[in-house]
């Protein structure tokens, strides 16, 4: 279902993607973690070309794309594969919580707007801000508003969700909330990769996690291989220095 070969990247003579080969099954959730710099959001963002990789290729879906080179319509059809949900959120400011999340579906996916509304509704129930509709998001609060982000993502229907830390910018009393709508929907076999550095949640809902150190995959395996017995130096180190999940979230 994701297929990802040999993919790089570079910044000028920084090499940030160093050879990623990356393999994830249709609903399984990967978390994706490692020391800042490592290159974590950027290989989430090559997923989606608001990077452009280098070289190898990404297979999501019904997409295929070969980084070298690629028509216009390749990449809106790999585009169109995923939906990405951001740190900072990244709601259009001018547009209730519903228009946040109904605006793909009108534009993109030309849906009448009563169902777009039915739709965006029932989301908005989905991540339990269905009398938010009608807010816009400066009135909301940091974790409604990742609420609506992950909505926004969902309403498109992609085969993959990608998120970039999507808690990082909370306040630590409102991390909690939107962790839950994220297991809610990891435990409804949707198909998720996820950068993060709760590794209590990365334990308890994660399928396989992803150690990334300098634009490579250090090791991979189960939450109980990665954070209970990891072989790589790197990671024996990373799982210490952040600490060992103990505590499970609620
Ligand atoms: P992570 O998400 O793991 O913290 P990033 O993917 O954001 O890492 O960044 C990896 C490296 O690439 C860092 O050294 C960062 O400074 C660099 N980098 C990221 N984006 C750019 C950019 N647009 N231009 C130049 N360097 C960048
Ligand atoms: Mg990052």
């Amino acid at each position: 279902m994701m297929k990802v070969t040999n993919l790089r990247k570079r910044f000028g003579e920084l090499v940030v993607l160093d050879g990623i080969d990356l393999e994830v099954q249709r609903g399984e959730v990967v978390a994706i973690i490692g020391p800042s710099g490592s290159g974590k959001s950027t290989l989430l963002r090559c997923l989606n070309l608001l990077e452009k990789p280098d070289d190898g290729t990404i297979e999501i879906g019904e997409a295929t794309l070969s980084a070298k080179k690629y028509s216009r319509r390749e990449a809106h059809f790999l585009r169109q594969q995923t939906a990405m949900v951001f740190q900072n959120y990244n709601l259009f400011k001018n547009k209730t919580a519903l228009q946040n999340i109904t605006e793909s579906l009108l534009v993109t996916k030309k849906m009448k707007p009563e169902e777009a509304r039915k739709v965006g509704e029932a989301l908005l129930e989905q991540v339990g801000l269905a009398h938010k509709a009608d807010s816009y998001p400066i009135t909301l609060s940091g974790g409604q508003q990742q609420r609506i982000g992950i909505a926004r993502a969902l309403a498109v229907n992609p085969h993959a969700i990608l998120l970039d830390e999507p808690t990082s910018a909370l306040d630590p009393e409102l991390v909690a909330e939107v962790l839950q709508v994220i297991k809610a929907i990891a435990e409804r076999q949707t198909t998720m990769l996820i950068v993060t550095h709760e590794m209590a949640f990365a334990r308890e809902v994660a399928d396989k996690v992803i150690f990334m150190a300098e634009g490579k995959i250090v090791e991979q395996g189960t939450p109980e291989e990665i954070f209970g017995d990891p072989q790589n130096p790197r990671t024996k180190k990373f799982i210490q220095q952040v600490g060992a999940p103990l505590e499970l979230i609620g």
